[in-house]
């Protein structure tokens, strides 16, 4: 199974990742605010997650890190 990390404190909450991924498991967490006052994004069923890596493409911040 792959496994997709978020640098929270990079994040910018901007959703592009959120967008990207196949099996719609990349969304912000609206609960969760990082110190510069964004909602970061997370994986809600890792599970399910193929490790295409195309969320960790995306991010312009490199706040995502895909191990597989
Ligand atoms: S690696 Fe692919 S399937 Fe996994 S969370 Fe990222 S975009 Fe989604
Ligand atoms: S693409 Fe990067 S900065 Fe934008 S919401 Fe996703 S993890 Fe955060």
């Amino acid at each position: 199974m792959a496994k997709v990390t978020f640098d929270e404190e990079r994040c910018k909450g901007c959703r592009l990742c959120t967008s990207v991924c196949p099996k719609n498991i990349v969304v912000i967490k609206e609960d969760i605010l990082n110190s510069r006052g964004y909602h970061p994004a997370g994986v809600t069923d890792m599970e399910k997650c193929i490790g295409c890596a195309f969320c960790a493409v995306m991010c312009p911040d490199c706040a995502i890190t895909v191990e597989r």
